[in-house]
């Protein structure tokens, strides 16, 4: 389907002013990057939902997007992409599931090049249809087990993984430029904080943030 302008601009609980209202909120609760919350306020949250759930994608929560998976919470894709670019606009980052492609669209309009990986191929598919409508151009991606990265791309100067694993994988960090950093939610079930690693010439420096609440980051692909 071609989506045409006012379909991407939204009416009534999509429309702008309900997305501002968003904006206020996530400002509220800390967020403080100008660049961060403008590509927020720019990105039609409701055409990475089911149509069902339109109405609700300017609420800061995470919603379901079918095969057990969410859309992140705003407020999380807002913080972990101010995290991502603190020091400075990394020009290349791996993203760690696609899911249905909010974070990356988010990535895509504040950085050169975005490279995400999925492991459910039907998640993925509808991504890159969204990424297309959108005219996104500047993403690409790869059904695989992320756990593994994307070698053939690397090093990184940002990896940005969206789903949480007990431990960080240490492919995931061999793929990490020398002064690049890695914002991943880690844990078990329940007792994930989101972790900031920044590698540096000989060692991993390692921040801790928040609790956080993500899916855990699973083996294979399906
Ligand atoms: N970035 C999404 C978040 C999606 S939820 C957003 O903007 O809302 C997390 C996603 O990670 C799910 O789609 C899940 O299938 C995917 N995932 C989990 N383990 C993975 C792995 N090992 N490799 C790639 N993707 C993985």
């Amino acid at each position: 389907m071609k989506l045409t302008e006012s379909m991407i601009r939204g009416i009534g609980m999509t429309s702008q002013r309900t997305r501002e209202r968003l904006v206020r909120r996530l400002r509220e609760k800390g967020v403080m990057s100008a660049a961060v919350l403008e590509v927020i306020l720019q990105t039609p949250r409701h055409l990475f939902v089911d149509e069902a759930l339109a109405s609700r994608a300017y609420e800061d929560t995470a919603l379901p997007i079918g095969y057990s998976q969410t859309i992140s919470q705003p407020y999380i894709v807002a913080r972990m992409t101010e995290l991502l670019l603190a020091n400075e606009t990394p020009r290349r980052v791996l993203e760690v599931g696609t899911g249905c492609g909010y974070q990356t669209a988010v990535l895509a309009q504040l950085v050169p090049d975005v490279y995400t990986v999925e492991r459910i191929e039907a998640l993925l598919q509808q991504a890159r249809r969204r990424f297309r409508q959108l005219r996104l151009s500047n993403i690409r991606n790869r059904h695989t087990d992320g756990q593994w990265g994307w070698k053939e791309h690397a090093p990184y100067d940002g990896i940005l993984v969206t789903a949480a694993p007990e431990e960080i994988p240490s492919e995931l960090l061999g793929q990490l430029k020398i002064g690049g950093r890695m914002v991943i939610p880690v844990g078990i079930q329940g007792q994930q904080h989101l972790t900031v690693i920044t590698r540096t010439e000989d060692q991993y420096m390692q921040d801790i943030y928040e609790p956080v609440t993500f899916v855990p980051l699973l083996g294979g692909e399906i």
